[in-house]
């Protein structure tokens, strides 16, 4: 008989190892406190690009396996995902266009024009941009087409609690009690859902102290951000009117109307992703695959293959 799957958690990462296996003819099972757009993967701004996760020998191949992945689902326009330009900028010195950029794609341009801006420097380059909006229920629709099965509202306080041959854990920052884990330290985004703005076809993103982007969705635009140690989930309201009128400034245009206010905690492992088998205490194997910080729309599809290898 096949072997019996069981994926804790249902975010990008929980997602993606479930489409992977349960594609391959595993029975799969997904269980979740939460699933999909309730989830941190809700609240991102789901761009491919490598960030806040480590460590970068590991992180960088994981993320190109998964871009060319996300390119080819950029064809089919129910996936949620699409290419975009990103456009990259620094406030002060010369920007550094990084490694990988020139692996995915020949269309860098290395200069971008900032005068009249508030940048000192800048690049755009082509990447895949996911939706969370449509891509989280295209991955859910996708494993149970192929015959997964999803069961929300489960908090599990021990992981040899979960029931299967298999355990893979993809619980995100829930598995610093999950697992027992010291070094995942929660990274909180907060962002501000604005409506569509429909001049603008291209994503702009500073990470320079005021951490800012600009994401143009299909139905709203994501305004962010910030990255820091805190568990707190409430948004803050002065936080918001800072990332509004940052990003406004950056625009050119007077503060748009705040539709949505969202709060996540990136999972970042301080001492790496951490995707590795070990042993439960009945002898069954668990594989780990959680704490992709920043980063876990990137690395999903790479991470979920080489959770599969782990299986196999
Ligand atoms: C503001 C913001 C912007 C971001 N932008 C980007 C970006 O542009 N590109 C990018 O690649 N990444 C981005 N990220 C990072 C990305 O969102 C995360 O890395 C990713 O969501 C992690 O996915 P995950 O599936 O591992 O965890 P999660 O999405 O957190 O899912 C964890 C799952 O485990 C479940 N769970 C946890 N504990 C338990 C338990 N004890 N019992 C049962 N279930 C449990 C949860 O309910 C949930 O279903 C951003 C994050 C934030 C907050």
């Amino acid at each position: 008989m096949q072997k019996s799957v069981a994926i804790v958690g249902g975010g990008v990462s929980g997602l993606t190892c479930g489409v992977v296996f349960a594609e391959r003819g595993f029975s799969v099972k997904i269980f979740a406190e939460q699933i999909g757009t309730h989830t941190t993967s809700g609240a991102a701004g789901a761009l491919w690009f490598p960030y806040d996760a480590e460590p970068a020998e590991k992180v960088i191949p994981w993320a190109l396996a998964t871009y060319k992945v996300l390119v080819e689902l950029a064809n089919n326009p129910r996936s949620g995902v699409s290419m975009i330009e990103l456009r990259q900028y620094c406030r002060s010195g010369k920007i550094e266009i990084p490694d990988w950029a020139s692996v995915i794609s020949s269309e860098v341009e290395r200069s971008l024009d900032i005068s009249g801006s508030i940048f000192s420097s800048g690049f755009s380059i082509r990447v895949p941009l996911t939706d969370t909006t449509v891509y989280l229920d295209y991955l859910a629709d996708r494993f149970q087409k192929a015959g997964g099965k999803i069961n929300g509202n489960i908090r599990f306080e021990n992981l040899d609690d979960v029931k299967g041959d298999l355990v893979i854990n993809c619980a995100g920052i829930g598995a610093r009690e999950l697992a027992h884990d010291v070094d995942l330290e929660p990274h909180r985004g907060q962002v501000v859902l604005v409506p569509k703005m429909e001049n603008l076809e291209c994503a702009i993103v500073c990470d320079d102290d005021p951490l800012m982007y600009v994401i143009p969705r299909a139905s709203d635009c994501l305004f962010g951000g910030t990255n820091e140690v805190s568990d707190n989930l409430n948004p803050d309201p002065a936080t918001t009117k800072a990332i509004v009128s940052e990003c406004a400034c950056v625009l050119k245009i007077d503060n748009p109307r705040v539709v949505r206010e969202r709060v996540g905690l990136r999972p970042f492992r301080k001492s790496g992703v951490r995707l590795e088998k070990e042993k439960l205490s009945d002898g069954r194997t668990v594989i780990h695959n959680y704490g992709h910080g920043g980063s876990g729309f990137t690395l999903s599809w790479g991470c979920a293959e080489n959770a599969f290898d782990l299986a196999s």
